[in-house]
């Protein structure tokens, strides 16, 4: 067990008393923090390493709350399409591309990225079909790098008779049983490998997959069953489609919304991580708050594909906890959860014209402490405090574009970019040092590999045309 010693940091700890240290250190015992404190209180301690954090900002590392990470192969394949249209022409259509060996590398570039960015933990939401294999493609690289994720596994199965006729029900590879049996021996496989790999289940109950027939009403109570049995979060894509269109048949086809459909199947349980969350009514939101479940809000994608503005407002008034989430970077583009930070304060503001509504610090709660209780982590991680794991991000602030004299929390938030961690540290090891990757010196082999599966499975997926564009010259 090494020991680490974080010192003369601007401490920005969210623990429950928001503590900030503006000269504070941090110690490290293996995997876990043992003290945070000022310098003037720092304990005559030796450590096996000691990380001198001047000009920096050292915080809990941030936790994206909604990724899917082979989404990292197919950025800025998807611009000017509202979510309906682009689930069917670019997300299903490359999905079924997918070799083991494309999520592979697409593992090993989403954890890259992550740690890049000050990124400790994400969650992996599974929108393709997996089975044993690839499970083990996109759980291997996670170990090998060492980040921290919350992986998924969807369960789907095929409604009979249909939800809808909106898309054609093929039947699904696995019958139900068969697909929830899967699940759980996934679970069993993984759960807790190396101390940074935790396991849930993806569940689609959202409109524009329930038009897709992607779950039957058996699956998502049999799911739900499972996940509180095994005491696992349910990701699940809630509140989503564009109101004219996916949102509006849902309503027609169920007489009401996405968490209405939950409420009235005896399905909301406080096992769901709901994402997006744009489209629900007052008594939707009710609804969540009452049974404790938790929200990932994902801006810079709801806009990227015009989708709306979640009601934070509310969710906050109702004491929804709420996380943070890029989304796949094929919709983003980017994984950078400084940016989504920026982004979430700003089109919070802009849409209630109140600059007060959201601030600095709002963001950077809901980037670590917010997403960690939505996910059910936050016994572990989202602050700096004895005994949480190590999961930290050192932010260096002394740079141009955001030097740090001012006021510190606003810099990272309004000024500075996911690239400027210095240090990143994951369950007590050193991933980024000084800006450098410690422990893995095969970024440029995946870079280039993730570059020529991407473009492959483009190609496979028939969509050259459509995305190989040097120039648009605006949209039909
Ligand atoms: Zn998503």
């Amino acid at each position: 067990m090494s020991s680490l010693l974080i010192t003369h940091g601007y401490v920005v700890t969210v623990d429950p008393a928001r503590r900030v240290i503006s000269d504070g250190y941090v110690a490290v015992d293996g995997d876990s923090i043992t003290a945070v404190g000022p310098m003037s209180e720092l304990p005559d301690q030796s450590a096996d390493e000691v990380i001198d954090a001047r000009g920096m900002l050292v915080m809990p590392g941030l936790v994206n709350g909604h990724n899917h990470h082979w989404g990292s192969l197919f950025k800025n394949t998807g611009e000017g399409m509202l979510l309906e249209e682009w689930i069917d022409r670019v997300t299903l259509p490359l999905a079924r591309q997918l070799s083991p060996d494309d999520l592979r590398v697409a593992a090993y570039l989403a954890a890259i990225e992550q740690i890049r960015t000050g990124t400790t933990c994400s969650l992996n939401h599974a929108v393709n079909i997996n089975d044993g294999e690839s499970m083990a493609a996109m759980i291997e690289p996670v170990l090998d790098v060492g980040v921290r994720q919350l992986v998924t596994k969807e369960l789907r199965d095929t409604p009979d008779p249909p939800f809808s006729d909106a898309y054609p029900a093929r039947p699904h590879v696995r019958d139900r049983a068969e697909e929830l049996a899967l699940a759980e021996e996934i679970v069993d496989r993984w759960d807790g490998a190396g101390g940074i790999v935790h396991m849930g289940l993806a569940l689609e109950t959202g409109a524009n997959w329930m038009l897709h027939n992607s779950s039957s009403e058996e699956l998502i109570l049999e799911g739900v069953e499972l996940a509180e049995r095994r005491g696992l979060k349910i990701t699940n894509h809630c509140g989503a489609g564009t109101p004219w269109l996916s949102h509006r048949e849902f309503e027609r086809a169920t007489g009401g919304g996405d968490v209405d459909f939950l409420v009235r199947i005896g399905a909301l349980a406080p096992s769901w991580v709901l994402i997006h969350v744009m489209h629900v009514r007052d008594r939707e939101i009710d609804a969540i708050g009452r049974a404790g479940i938790g929200v990932i809000t994902a801006p810079v994608s709801n806009a990227y594909n015009a989708g709306g503005v979640a009601p934070l407002k509310q969710f906050f008034a109702a004491g929804v906890p709420v996380g943070l989430g890029s989304d796949g970077t094929y919709v983003n583009c980017s994984p950078d959860m400084v940016e989504q930070m920026k982004f979430a304060v700003l089109i919070q503001n802009l849409t209630h014209m109140d600059p007060r509504l959201m601030t600095a610090e709002s963001a950077i709660e809901m980037a670590t402490i917010g997403s960690a209780r939505a996910m059910g982590l936050d016994h572990l991680i989202g602050s700096l405090e004895p005994g949480k794991r190590a999961d930290i991000v050192l932010f260096d602030l002394d740079r141009a574009h955001s030097t740090v004299t001012n006021r510190p929390v606003a810099a990272l938030v309004f000024s500075a970019h996911g690239n400027d961690a210095d240090t990143v540290i994951v369950n007590g090891q050193v991933l980024l040092r000084g800006g450098e990757l410690a422990g893995f010196d095969r970024e440029r082999e995946v870079l280039d590999e993730a570059t020529a599966r991407a473009h492959a499975a483009i190609s496979r997926a028939e969509l050259a045309d459509q995305v190989f564009v040097d120039w648009r010259h605006g949209h039909e």
